[in-house]
């Protein structure tokens, strides 16, 4: 390995560990013959150093002032946005996404990290109450709970770990990372700026491995306090059985199959365009992106002709390169997955209305990719409309009425977000009432979101507290009644 590759690795108690460890390649999914990194896994012995680290941690800095927690997280941010290039740059040859996408994604941490930076500086630590008389005095005072464990998926490696690390940190928690297997780039290089902004030992590890491998060890640690997941419904439900006995916070934000609803009313240029970018951006691996379309029969037709013009002019591509619009998938596991969606929705009787190809090669380069797909006459009982593809398909359903929208956009087990795009507020505020999901639209595409606002899923999309905006205190503090009777 002396190819002068990144190599990543743990980091556990304050340092790096180069020599621990299974070693594997990190293969770029625009030319996965593309060796990009190397990356060492660690095993479950290593996972439980990183968790009694943490864990060893605790007491120190949970001790230090939210001022000094929050200035050395303050460093460290301000760090990422230096490095946004190289880190921009990391995204994309892990992960596929174009450049644009990956700058986008460090953008949006730096604004939810801000944000969290702020919202802990203004969080109350002292409440109090009002039944104070005479000679007492008694409250409701804030404290850190404990270790968390901070689990995360491929599709955006580095949003999903500080969003969760910094509020945790500074609420005087410690932390071990468990991100993805594919994309440990990201969290390499988050934990070098941690380390260059003076983060003491142990208070952040990382464990980087497969979940398979290092999950119990990490999960079934006597002092684990609390867990934030973000990943597919079925490892998160996993996750919550191991942890169900014990006394362990959870917050399981998890799988979708989003709705955009169109009514006859709509602007349809706005409704193509937002459809487009929610179910093709990141070549629809986005837990918040559009996979189903309902569309009221008036503008159907008129719908599916412009998203066809729309689509027609995604260029699929490697990411690296700046007309490129659409990157790979990550994998080849995920194309299998997509391709899989795609012959069981034609098998059931869904019209193709575009793509439905795996594509190989690119510009010479042998790649995962796959060209953007519609379908068009989707039926409420085949699985694309109700089963999550997580990749560039998108199901479009036809309605005969609002009603029936909105009947159709409720029947899954997923409620995670929601848009419809109308002009009639009436029918905006009727399904703003009736509508399963945790993060709804009107007029703007399903993937919107501000830092300010918490994201989470109804139904299975989630479980547990909500993440970002001002939620995230109800997961990384706990709250102790004091009755006080003054000398
Ligand atoms: P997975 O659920 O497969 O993995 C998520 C994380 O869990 C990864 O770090 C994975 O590690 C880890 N993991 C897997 N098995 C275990 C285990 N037994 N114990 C502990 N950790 C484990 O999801 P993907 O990474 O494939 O991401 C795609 C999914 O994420 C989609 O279903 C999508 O909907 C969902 N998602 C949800 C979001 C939300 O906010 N609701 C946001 C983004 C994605 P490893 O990689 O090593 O397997």
């Amino acid at each position: 390995m002396n190819d002068n590759l990144p190599l990543c690795c743990s980091f556990v108690n304050g340092q790096w560990r180069r020599s621990a460890g299974e070693s594997v390649a990190v293969l770029n999914p625009a030319n996965h013959r593309q060796v990009v990194a190397h990356c060492r896994y660690a095993d479950a012995g290593l996972a439980k150093s990183a968790m009694n680290a943490a864990v060893g941690s605790f007491e120190k800095w949970s001790r230090q002032s939210v001022k000094h927690r929050c200035s050395i997280l303050r460093r460290a941010i301000d760090l990422l946005e230096a490095n946004t290039d190289l880190v921009s740059r990391t995204i994309t040859l892990e992960n596929g996404k174009t450049l644009k996408e990956s700058r986008s994604e460090v953008e949006a941490t730096l604004k939810d990290a801000r944000y969290q930076l702020q919202a802990v500086a203004e969080t109350d630590w002292r409440i109090p109450g009002n039944g104070n008389t005479s000679g007492s005095d008694h409250y409701v005072q804030r404290e850190p709970v404990g270790t968390f464990l901070l689990i995360t998926p491929w599709n955006f490696p580095l949003a999903t770990i500080v969003r969760k690390l910094v509020p945790a940190l500074c609420f005087g928690n410690t932390v071990v990372v468990k991100p993805a297997q594919l994309t440990p780039g990201a969290a390499c290089h988050w934990f070098e700026f941690l380390v260059q902004a003076g983060l003491p030992e142990g208070v952040a590890d990382l464990a980087l491995g497969r979940g398979s491998a290092i999950g119990e060890a990490l999960i079934g640690h006597s002092a684990l306090a609390g867990i934030s997941f973000t990943g597919s419904t079925e490892v998160g439900l996993g996750i919550c059985r191991q942890a169900a006995e014990r006394s362990v916070r959870l917050q399981m934000e998890m799988g979708g199959k989003n709705a955009i609803v169109v009514l006859a009313d709509a602007d349809l240029d706005r409704a193509v365009e937002a459809t487009a970018l929610a179910a093709f951006s990141c070549a629809g691996q986005w837990c918040t992106s559009t996979s189903r379309a309902i569309v009221e029969a008036p503008v159907y037709e008129s719908f599916l002709q412009k998203l066809k013009s729309r689509i027609d002019k995604i260029q699929i591509g490697d990411g690296w390169k700046e007309t490129t619009t659409m990157g790979p998938v990550i994998s080849e596991d995920q194309r299998s997955i997509c391709l899989g969606a795609i012959e069981k929705a034609q098998s059931e009787g869904a019209v193709l209305l575009t793509g439905g190809r795996a594509v190989n090669v690119i510009d010479g380069k042998t790649g995962y990719y796959l060209e953007p797909t519609v379908f068009r006459d989707v039926q409420p009982e085949y699985s694309l409309a109700r089963e999550e593809v997580f990749g560039p398909v998108l199901a479009v359903m036809p309605v005969e009425n609002a009603e029936k929208a909105l009947e159709l956009a409720n029947a899954t087990d997923y409620g995670l977000t929601f848009s419809i795009y109308t002009r009639s507020p009436e029918w905006a505020d009727r399904f703003l009432n009736e509508i399963k999901a945790g993060v709804c639209h009107v007029n703007l595409p399903t993937a919107y979101r501000d830092a300010a606002y918490p994201i989470g899923g109804w139904k299975e999309s989630g479980r547990g507290i909500l993440e970002c905006g001002d939620e995230q205190k109800h997961l990384y503090t706990r709250l102790k009644t004091v009755y006080r009777s003054l000398p």
